[in-house]
């Protein structure tokens, strides 16, 4: 089976992902995104999620909370802001996150930063997808 070598870093930890890899699912600003080896070339920014990695008949999950995803026929580079493997997300932590811009957008104080609260949100819930936690 064809492969394409899939690289993950952030800015905190470096490389968190680099494995050769049979398709990646992953969304963009633009929409969702399957990427095969032979790919052409690509760049594009991407939303928080949880990216589908398939290798042979496994598949694995990865989230990213937004960043630069380029592609080119051999090779996808993402530079994430922050990126973790399922066993490394901590759910109690992303779930007090998740309440925390919950209460936060429930208040409709003025003073928030509204698209602050709901990129915390969203990165809170995909995390959370991750572990199989479904909130509210
Ligand atoms: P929090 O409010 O809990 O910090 P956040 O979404 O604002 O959450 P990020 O800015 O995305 O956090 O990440 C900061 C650092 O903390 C990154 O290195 C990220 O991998 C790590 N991190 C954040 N939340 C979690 C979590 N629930 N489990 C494991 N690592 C996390």
């Amino acid at each position: 089976m064809a492969t394409i070598l899939l690289e993950v870093a952030t800015p905190d930890k470096g490389e968190v992902y680099a494995k050769e890899i049979n398709m990646l699912i992953t969304r963009s600003i633009c929409g969702e995104l399957g990427i095969l080896p032979k790919h052409a070339r690509l760049l594009t920014e991407l939303i928080p999620h949880a990216m589908r990695i398939k290798e042979g008949v496994g598949e694995t999950q990865l989230f990213v909370s937004g960043g630069f995803m380029e592609v080119t026929p051999e090779k996808i580079t993402i530079l994430a802001d922050s990126a973790e493997l399922p066993d490394d997300i901590d759910v109690e932590r992303a779930k007090a996150a998740y309440k925390r811009a919950e209460d936060r957008l429930a208040k409709k104080n003025p003073e928030i930063d509204i698209d602050r609260a709901e990129a915390a949100l969203a990165r809170a819930k995909a995390r959370l997808l991750v572990k199989g936690v479904h909130m509210g």
